[in-house]
């Protein structure tokens, strides 16, 4: 059970036991919905679970849990009552051995003719009413509230069935029913362990140095700055970083590659990941709850309750549908006369297939993304996905590494290289980007010790701006000195425009105004970045643009090297204006970025896709889809993925709506036996199962 406060609402999460089938998950939904309070509620059958959005000055947990047990349901809470459901599953498994048991006597029997007359008829009473117990009783508490659900049929089914005599019938159909929603959960139960195992990896005990012993202890136990020790082949149970040793970690759990990373003093390390060689010594930094494992897990569970547009449009249309079919039904006996059209209608019409199609093909396309380190944040998104026609890049830290260096420095007035290194270090002290981190970085190679400046001011998209004992520094792009009302010195402006035809990002440094000198910076295209976007371009992309704030000419090379075209000179706004110019065209636009520096253009279009997203929190929460790791890799695998989703949601659909109505007008013409009309049915919901499962393996 999980809780968080937000303004003005509240959001729960309870597990629930035993939601039988997609039609229940529904019906939960209303129940809950119908509370005065509750803003909305969204229950996955597949995951046996409901997350609830509620106003915590109007309704209370208590009156939502009762809502939830309203209409027959449990919460499991405590061990107590999930030793309980252990055995509540067991006793439907049971039900459903002895109402089969009984129904295989009453047709032996019948067949063989020489057991007294009505012993057949009475096993098939027996069998009827041990499997529709819990049916009925579902339906019956389903009308108390008020509404109607698929049990509403198959009781109505049986019971008119037993009334005209049919009972050998009518046990037979209750037993297909409820043979086939035992399967369905078989099945449905698979997906889930799979998708459970992926976040069960935070191990049990850690050992923690305590007063000069190391001391094995409960994984709860163990406090933040605690320190841990790590041995070589053990899952690392907290996040942290690294105080003393080093490790080969294995991140797989978390990222979806499965190389090794080296660590060693001051890298963070991550809960859940795999310490292949090398022992370590780690500052414990989050535990528990708040580790990146923790939050992952999360995010997927919330990501996979949440329904997808095409999942609201199915739920909507299958409540309009019960009663449709219901006057069918009636219609088709009341013109007939015959009850057994009608029946046979009731029970073939259920719109489980339906209703399953599109929350099985959701979680397993969700729960087989994660075990690659692709977190797709909802249903909703894995169909825009799916649908992506353009795919907008950024270049700094997508298409390159993102980790840039110094690779040449030009003097100007005879002031020396550390001297200009000295000042533009100060200035870039206080800036995050990676240029600025290059010039720093730089500085530290030379030993120089940079001290903060006293005032200091951020251009995104430009440079920066600085202040130290009366000296104003600016560092930035061409643009920045324009705007600054800087001049350039024509030679300097054709010389850094040579460099930047090398691929260099050129940046000036004055000093009082003063052009003092540029320094020349190089990021390195990501290795397979040209592979990654061929393979992109296949997948049959309308458009694949890189958007930069460098200039015209670096962008220019590394649009030639991958073959993609490109817009410069892009300021951050700008990066946002040309992606809802995009949208504008009518096409689902994609935009790729770090998250941090893109983080409005991310916003800004129908997905934002995050890069190298395990180590920074801004963009696991902001993105609509993260990349745990740093792969470019992985954007073609997501947008496969993706489409095969929509897909199989598609085949569901299309082959559920078809089923159901082909198998009513053949039953409307009383071509469909009601047993053959149960089979049939169950048929199709396990059908449409196991076509979203497809989504489980790797692609
Ligand atoms: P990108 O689109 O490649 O991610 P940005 O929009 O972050 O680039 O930056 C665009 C340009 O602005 C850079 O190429 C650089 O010239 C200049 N710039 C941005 N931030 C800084 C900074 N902190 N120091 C110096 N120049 C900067
Ligand atoms: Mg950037």
């Amino acid at each position: 059970m999980e809780e968080k406060k937000f303004e003005g609402k509240s959001k729960i999460t309870l597990a629930i036991d035993h939601i039988h089938c997609g039609d229940c998950a529904l019906n939960i939904e209303r129940s809950v919905e119908h509370v005065p309070g509750v803003l909305s509620a969204e229950v996955s059958y597949v995951l046996s679970s409901a997350t609830v959005y509620y106003d915590p000055h109007r309704v209370g947990e208590e009156q939502i849990k009762k809502a939830i047990t309203k209409p027959g349901y449990a919460i499991k809470e405590t061990l107590a009552e999930r030793t309980r459901t252990f055995w509540k599953e067991r006793r439907s498994f049971i039900f459903l051995c002895l109402s089969g048991a009984t129904l295989g006597l009453s047709w032996i029997f019948g067949w063989i003719g020489l057991a007294p007359r009505h012993l057949p008829n009475t096993l098939a009473v027996v069998s009827l009413i041990l499997g529709g117990y819990p049916i009925v009783k579902s339906a019956i508490k389903t009308l108390l509230i008020p509404d109607l659900n698929v049990d509403t049929l198959v009781s109505i089914a049986a019971v008119s069935a037993a009334a005209v005599g049919a009972y050998q019938e009518a046990a037979t159909v209750i037993f297909v029913m409820l043979l086939g929603e035992f399967l369905e959960g078989l099945t449905v139960g698979k997906t889930r362990k799979a998708i459970a195992s992926l976040i069960q990896l935070s191990p049990k005990t850690a050992w923690v140095r305590r007063e000069g012993n190391e001391v094995q202890v409960p994984i709860e136990d163990v406090k933040p700055r605690e320190v841990v020790i790590v041995k070589p082949g053990e899952r690392i149970p907290v996040d942290g970083k690294i105080i003393s040793g080093c490790a080969s970690i294995n991140q797989s759990t978390l990222t979806g590659e499965s190389i090794p990373v080296e660590k060693e003093v001051g890298d963070k390390i991550y809960c859940g990941t795999f310490n292949e060689s090398g022992s370590c010594e780690i500052e414990a930094t989050q535990v528990a709850e708040d580790t990146k494992l923790a939050q992952i897990k999360r995010l997927i569970l919330e990501a996979q309750t949440q329904k997808s547009p095409t999942q609201r449009v199915m739920d909507r249309f299958s409540r309009y549908f019960i009663p449709a079919i219901i006057l069918i039904a009636l219609a088709t006996f009341l013109v007939t006369g015959e009850i057994v059209r009608g029946i046979t209608i009731l029970i073939v019409a259920c719109p489980c297939a339906l209703v399953l199609g599109t929350p099985t093909a959701v979680v397993a396309a969700i729960g087989n993304a994660a075990r690659q380190g692709i977190l797709i944040k909802g249903g909703a998104y894995l169909e825009q996905m799916g649908r992506v026609k353009t795919l907008l890049m950024d270049k700094t830290g997508t298409l390159t590494y993102g980790r840039p260096r110094v690779v040449e420095i030009k003097i100007f007035n005879g002031m020396d290289e550390k001297e200009l290194l000295y000042w533009a270090a100060m200035a870039e002290k206080r800036s995050e980007h990676p240029l600025a981190r290059a010039i720093t970085e730089k500085a530290d190679e030379f030993g120089l010790n940079i001290p903060h400046p006293q005032a200091f001011e951020n251009f995104r998209g430009k440079g920066v701006k600085a202040q130290q004992n009366s000296r104003s520094v600016i560092v930035g792009s061409s643009e920045m000195m324009r705007s600054e009302g800087v001049e350039i010195p024509e030679w300097a402006r054709r010389f850094s425009e040579s460099k930047q035809l090398e691929g260099m990002t050129s940046l000036f440094i004055t000093l009082d105004r003063q052009i003092s000198g540029i320094i020349f910076i190089s990021d390195t295209v990501r290795e397979g970045a040209k592979e990654v976007i061929d393979r992109i371009r296949k997948e049959g992309l309308a458009e694949i643009w890189m958007l930069t704030g460098d200039s015209d000419q670096v962008a220019n090379r590394i649009g030639r090297e991958l073959g993609i075209r490109y817009e410069a000179k892009l300021l951050p706004e700008e990066k946002v204006m040309r992606v809802k110019e995009w949208k504008r065209k009518g096409q689902v636009v994609a935009m790729v970025g770090d998250g941090i520096n893109d983080a409005p253009a991310l916003a800004a279009a129908d997905i934002g896709i995050a890069m190298g997203a395990v180590g920074t929190d801004v963009a696991t929460e902001t993105a609509d889809i993260a990349l745990m790791a740093d792969e470019l890799e992985k954007i073609p695998t997501l947008i496969r993925l993706s489409r095969k989703a929509l897909q199989v949601i598609k085949q569901n659909l299309i082959f559920a709506l078809a089923f159901n109505t082909v198998l009513v007008l053949l039953s409307t013409q009383g071509w469909v036996t009601m047993i053959l009309g149960a089979i049939m049915h169950q048929a199709s919901s396990l059908l449409v199962i196991f076509n979203s499962m497809r989504l489980l393996r790797r692609t």
